[in-house]
């Protein structure tokens, strides 16, 4: 199986590659612009891989995926690449509308184009894997999950142009019939995040001694999934998922943002006895900020059809990945600084 993934040397594309690079039988092409957001050192253990190859480009450069898909001849097409952080897309959207909407409509034309002419051993399996996020569905209240049937009502620019690409991606399969598959997952966290995002910025400013900006009075509720589980979920669905579909994927780890940060500043509080400044626990660190504008309350995943269908449900509670998480970047900030 040869599988093109598209920003593979992003935090969740990273570990689906060091997932998936373990079979033999399958060969990666991961083709990533490089952004800011990307680490060259995520990979490093497999670079050297003979079933591996990077190749760095932009996923609207039509030219250029064309001649990809014709000469690597992918058997799957996995969609990771994009802009990702809200902040970013309310200080600057348009990275956000040429990567997520101008991108994935080209990499879905680039493989129409593709399938009418490939082999036929190709045309039997192949299938358009498009990974987006829960927060298309908008806000919750209190109670409540999204489901697969829920409605988009995206309130970000990020979130509004995913729910864009989730639309392009069924519009594909409605009117030209191309094989594809969609997956919600809620929010993910683990080793090789980039640091502005909640959990690898609070862990590095609080062993840096800086201060841990918390959004409003950090009562937004988010579900946290390990990546490494959502790594395996993307494996078991791009194998055994049915076209067509939409999966859910969720933690089942509900918790608010500032019991969250609490949680990091207690684990950091056990592992750390110097601490930075002259402060006796991290928790001292945390500086409430102005909210985000337009701030989703809640997001919750009812990820049952994932588990009734393809028998698959993350297993990492969010102690054990904070754990894990966090000794990775005491370990590894010289990594995650760049
Ligand atoms: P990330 O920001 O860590 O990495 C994105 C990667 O895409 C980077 O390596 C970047 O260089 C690459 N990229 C960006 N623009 C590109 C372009 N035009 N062409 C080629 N490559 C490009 O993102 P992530 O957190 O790994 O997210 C991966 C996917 O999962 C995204 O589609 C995101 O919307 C979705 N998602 C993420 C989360 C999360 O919590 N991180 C939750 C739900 C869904």
């Amino acid at each position: 199986m040869r599988i093109f993934i598209t920003g593979g040397l992003g935090f969740i594309g990273s570990s689906v590659i060091r997932n998936l690079i373990t079979k033999k039988s399958i060969e990666i092409l991961n083709f990533d612009k490089q952004t800011y957001a990307a680490n060259r050192y995520s990979l490093n253990d497999i670079e050297k891989n003979s079933n591996y190859i990077f190749h760095k480009g932009d996923i609207a450069d039509k030219s250029l995926i064309t001649k990809i898909f014709y000469s690597f001849q992918p058997h799957f097409v996995m969609n990771l690449a994009a802009e990702t952080h809200v902040d970013r897309s309310i200080s600057s959207p348009e990275e956000f509308i040429k990567t997520n909407i101008n991108g994935t409509f080209n990499l879905l034309e680039c493989s129409r184009k593709y399938l009418k002419e490939c082999k036929t051993e190709i045309k039997k399996v192949f299938r358009f894997h498009h990974i987006s996020t829960d927060e298309v569905f908008g806000s919750l209240g209190d109670t409540g999950l999204f489901t697969e049937k829920s409605c988009y009502k995206p309130s970000s620019p990020y979130s509004a142009s995913k729910a864009s690409s989730d639309h392009l991606v069924r519009a594909w399969h409605h009117t030209y019939q191309l094989p594809i598959i969609i997956t919600n997952c809620s929010n993910n966290y683990g080793p090789h995040q980039y640091r502005e995002k909640l959990i690898p910025l609070t862990i590095l400013n609080a062993i840096n001694g800086e201060t841990i900006p918390i959004y409003g009075e950090g009562l937004q509720i988010r579900d946290w999934l390990y990546v490494d589980d959502h790594a395996d979920a993307l494996h078991r669905i791009l194998f055994h998922g049915e076209l067509g579909e939409t999966y859910n994927i969720g933690g089942n780890n509900e918790i608010t943002n500032i019991e969250l940060v609490k949680k990091i500043c207690k684990i950091l509080n056990s592992k750390i006895s110097k601490k930075p400044r002259d402060i006796r626990s991290f928790e001292e660190l945390i500086k409430y900020v102005p909210d985000r504008p337009g701030h989703d309350f809640r997001y919750g995943i009812d990820a049952s059809k994932l588990e009734k269908e393809l028998g698959w449900k993350a297993t990492t509670k969010i102690d054990e990945g904070l754990e894990k998480t966090i000794d990775w970047y005491i370990d590894n900030q010289d990594k995650v600084l760049i």
